[in-house]
């Protein structure tokens, strides 16, 4: 080690980050973690997955106790909201989880470099003005709200909100517009409208969750719009004035045409997110980022400069928590000698509304564009789990190399979409075939036997419908 301070220092603290520095160290490399945040965990944990996961999760029981789905099986309850208390569950996960993370570093003896790094040099970065050098620097700096020109966000006011802005919200707000029918929109929107709000979504495209299944994106919008949700698809925000406590918002038809104006009491921007490379001196480091502000790296995770690596949402990829935790391990595995491998042909992804909506590999339409398919469906409201607990939203649908029967993608709409997902990112990443899935036996009653039936649909031979 000579003159380095550690063999691996990484830089921001959140799931790629985190990981990949408890890996390092598991391996017996000497790391530390840069992070400017008060506390560890990064977007994921103190503002993203966790707390969004809090209140989705709490404002679901609310509107299953409000909106009459308790009713339905015999308890009657009239539900009063506590949104101060309901904030602080939120709060409290967060606290557990991050603190959680600093109990691990110590544990793996981590050091925590407390400040924003910067490079001063290829090997080298500042922190709190101190310098340290490394063997291994890997950026896992994340990604922050992409802004809307014409539509500043300021969180304080809690009238033009980003997602941050949106988790803490002191009431409830009458009508809440959100620009952005992606993930975000979505899941935040659903708790707001959940808890009373109405909720106009407004998307530029012509349908909502782009880069989804094209049958998943029509069926979610339905089973939203049916919750209440409103929808102004093929519509752009061009302008928002705050005028007292409201906004009003500008909105034109994306194609051009003529413009009308929507109020809202918050308006929440959910545009998408942008790789975080500001300040990071990545000049000095000999690097560049790409047309899309992300860091280029190699399989391995490696960047063009020799002993710098990239992970998670600064780089390429889906912006998803698992997709950067298990490039943290791989990477810190191919620093200590090890051969890691992400597959990103098999990262599952997950809308956390009611039902979920999730989904892994190809969908339909990129599988068609690759070749022959075969596509089994089966709906929800033949699953007698599904049936019997007052679920019947929704399908699973899995498709299929017509030749080889190969599983090239599996999508669902279900409760539980988000844990059913797994067995089928598991099945793909074994090369399974429809007929391995079919044939696999599957407890009963599951809400997870739709994806057997699916699978057997892709053959034409479901049991159930
Ligand atoms: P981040 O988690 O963004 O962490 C990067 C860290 O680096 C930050 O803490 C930052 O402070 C720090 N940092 C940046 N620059 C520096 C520097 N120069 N020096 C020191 N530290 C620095 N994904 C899912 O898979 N599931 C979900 O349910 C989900 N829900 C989400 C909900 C919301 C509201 C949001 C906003 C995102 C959600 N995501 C979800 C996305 C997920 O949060 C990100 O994909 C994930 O956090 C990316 O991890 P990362 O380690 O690359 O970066
Ligand atoms: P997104 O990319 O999911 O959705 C943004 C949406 O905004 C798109 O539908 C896009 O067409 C639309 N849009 C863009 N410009 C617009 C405009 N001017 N007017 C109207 N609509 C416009 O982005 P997001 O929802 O902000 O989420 C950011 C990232 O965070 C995503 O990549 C997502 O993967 C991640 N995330 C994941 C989860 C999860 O896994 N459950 C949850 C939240 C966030």
């Amino acid at each position: 080690m000579a003159d380095y301070d550690y063999d691996v220092l990484v830089i921001g603290s959140g799931p790629g980050g985190y990981v990949a520095a408890i890996r390092a160290a598991q391996l017996g490399l000497k790391t530390a973690c840069a992070e400017g945040r008060e506390t560890l965990g990064g977007t994921c944990l103190n503002v993203g997955c966790i707390p969004s996961k809090a209140m989705l999760h709490a404002s679901e029981y609310f509107e299953a106790a409000a909106g009459g789905a308790m009713a339905a099986m015999g308890i009657k309850v009239k539900p009063e909201l506590d949104l101060g208390t309901m904030h602080g569950q939120r709060k409290d996960a967060v606290k557990g989880l991050t603190g959680g993370i600093e109990f691990l570093f110590k544990k793996n003896k981590i050091d925590w470099l407390k400040g924003y790094a910067q490079f001063t040099s290829k090997d080298t970065v500042e922190v709190a003005g101190k310098a340290y050098r490394a063997k291994n620097i890997i950026i896992a700096t994340g990604s922050s709200v992409t802004p809307l020109p014409g539509v500043e966000v300021d969180n304080d006011k809690q009238i033009i909100v980003d997602s941050t802005g949106a988790l803490e919200l002191a009431k409830v707000p009458g009508h809440m517009v959100v620009i952005g029918g992606g993930v975000i929109g979505l899941e935040l929107g659903s708790v707001w409208r959940r808890l009373g709000a109405k909720v106009t979504v407004v998307e530029f495209l012509d349908q909502i969750l782009p880069g989804m299944d094209g049958d998943v994106r029509k069926e979610a919008n339905k089973i939203l719009k049916k919750q209440g949700m409103e929808f102004k698809l093929k519509t752009k925000v061009t302008k928002a004035d705050v005028k007292g406590k409201k906004a009003v918002l500008t909105l034109e038809p994306a194609a051009g045409g003529d413009a009308e104006t929507l109020e809202a009491d918050v308006v929440l921007v959910s545009i998408g997110r942008r790789p975080n490379t500001d300040g990071l001196g990545l000049d000095k480091a000999g690097l560049a980022v790409n047309q899309r502000g992300q860091i280029e790296t190699d399989h391995d995770f490696s960047t063009l400069v020799p002993g710098i690596w990239a992970i998670g949402d600064v780089i390429p990829g889906p912006m998803l928590a698992h997709k950067a935790e298990d490039e943290g391990i791989a990477c810190a595995e191919n620093i200590a000698g090890l051969t890691g491998i992400v597959n990103h042909d098999v990262i599952p992804s997950v809308v956390y509304t009611w039902p979920e909506i999730a989904g892994v590999g190809l969908t339909e339409e990129q599988a068609k564009e690759k070749g022959e398919v075969k596509v089994g469906k089966f709906p929800m409201m033949a699953n007698s789990r599904a049936k019997t607990n007052h679920e019947p939203d929704g399908f699973v649908k899995v498709i299929a190399d017509a030749k080889s029967d190969r599983v090239l993608g599996v999508w669902c709409i279900a409760s539980v979409a988000g844990t059913m997902i797994a067995q089928a990112a598991q099945a793909m990443e074994f090369g399974a075939t429809s007929e391995d899935i079919a044939y696999t036996c599957h407890a009963h009653p599951t809400h997870s036997e739709a994806i057997k039936e699916a699978a057997m649909a892709v053959t034409g031979k479901p049991i159930h419908i």
